[in-house]
């Protein structure tokens, strides 16, 4: 019999979808799979080369639960170089993944009944990480008007007594939205009138923003407030290390060490040799990051522009993170809903997720995390598929 916690909670679709993809391809199916949020580069060298290293100095036992004092001081080099968060390594603290940090988050604070602000369309598990922590999700809705970005008018009705969190997600997965500090500093004014709700600000997207300005970070832009934000952050997206698994995260020393508490009983601490090399992923060289963002702006392009073409699909341009956010309500009436289409464009050899998975309707999400030719031929597949 499994919990009422466990009850609560649907498996997460997007690693669904991509299981699903592998073992179709694992039968012989020429599947292109766009499902999944992960970089198709290879991860770089000098990464590889310190996971090495630390194997062969024999790095392969309990490190401190909340990572090493090594890493955590290369976080904190990181938050500050690259989000402009001045936190000490005190209060940075490392997890399998970013996904990890926001789940103990939110478990070591939410309680029974207790309200989590979160924007939708969301990442998928978002809402079920709140429900299984016992709290309530209260949507903020967002729509391709507006580019998916909610207003401080919106957030200032959506908060309410019982409200604990706010979910930000800039550059959003999985829609691309990006706060500008404008829009982020008229949140900031509603969120000074209301000092109990704390915002969980998820910057894992943050090298990944085209609109050519600095990454705007709620706690850089106003450290008045740094005292009730979560920054999370990692180094799966930016720097292809998917499969490493670390996460990291800057917050109040309290919740910091809350989250650990709680690690200290889950999983422990975060991979041995995943930490080395994450050092050397903050450490090394950044310069790549650049070249990278230029190819995913250029796979953007190509993604928004083939997908527009297409009778009865249409999306805004995002601008950030690698997703585009499809809207095909034109063609339900002929597949009854998105999740009959996604299962159709599986079919054609093309594995996407449905947008309602993450709180949308009536569309789907394109992750183009892959190369220039697969995204033609996918997007090939999908014209011919709804043709
Ligand atoms: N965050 C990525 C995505 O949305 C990875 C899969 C997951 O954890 O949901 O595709």
């Amino acid at each position: 019999m499994i919990s009422e916690a466990l009850q609560r909670i649907a498996p997460s679709r997007t690693t669904a979808m991509t299981d699903r993809a592998a073992r179709l391809r694992a039968e012989g199916r020429d599947i292109i799979s766009l499902s999944v949020g992960e970089p198709d580069f290879a991860t770089p060298r000098h990464v590889l080369d310190a996971a090495k290293a630390a194997l062969d100095a024999g790095q392969t036992k309990y490190t401190p639960v909340g990572g090493t004092l090594r890493l955590k001081e290369a976080a904190s080099l990181h938050f500050r170089r690259d989000l402009g968060i001045a936190v000490p390594a005190s209060q940075v603290t490392v997890s399998a993944g970013g996904k990890q940090a926001i789940f103990h988050a939110l478990l070591a604070t939410v309680s029974q009944g207790e309200e989590v602000l979160v924007p939708a369309p969301w990442w998928v598990s978002y809402p079920e990480i709140v429900r299984f922590a016992g709290g309530k999700v209260v949507p903020i809705r967002t729509g391709a008007a507006n580019r998916f970005r909610f207003s401080a008018g919106q957030l200032e009705s959506a908060i309410g007594p019982h409200t604990q969190w706010l979910m930000l997600n800039s550059p959003g997965n999985p829609t691309g939205a990006v706060y500008p500090p404008e829009m982020l500093l008229a949140l900031a004014e509603v969120l000074r009138r209301h000092p109990r709700v704390m915002v969980l600000s998820d910057d894992i997207y943050a090298p990944l923003d085209y609109t050519g300005a600095r990454h705007a970070s709620l706690a850089a832009l106003c450290p008045d407030l740094a005292d009730r934000i979560l920054t999370v952050s990692g180094v799966s997206k930016s720097h292809a290390m998917t499969g490493f698994r670390i996460g990291v995260a800057a917050g109040p020393e309290w919740l910091i060490k809350a989250m650990e508490r709680l690690q200290s009983h889950s999983s422990g601490n975060p991979c041995s040799i995943s930490q080395a090399a994450a050092v050397a992923a903050f450490e090394g060289p950044q310069d790549f990051l650049a070249e990278w963002r230029e190819i995913f702006r250029a796979r953007r392009d190509l993604v928004v522009e083939a997908v527009n073409a297409i009778p009865g699909l249409s999306c805004p341009v995002p601008d950030g993170a690698f997703y585009c956010f499809v809207d095909a309500t034109p063609l339900m009436e002929r597949f009854g809903d998105d999740e009959a289409l996604a299962m159709h464009l599986l079919e054609h050899g093309v594995a996407i997720v449905a947008a309602s998975a993450f709180g949308g309707a009536n569309g789907f999400r394109i992750s183009f995390a892959a190369s220039e030719d697969r995204l033609r031929e996918a997007l090939r597949r999908i014209a011919g598929a709804v043709a």
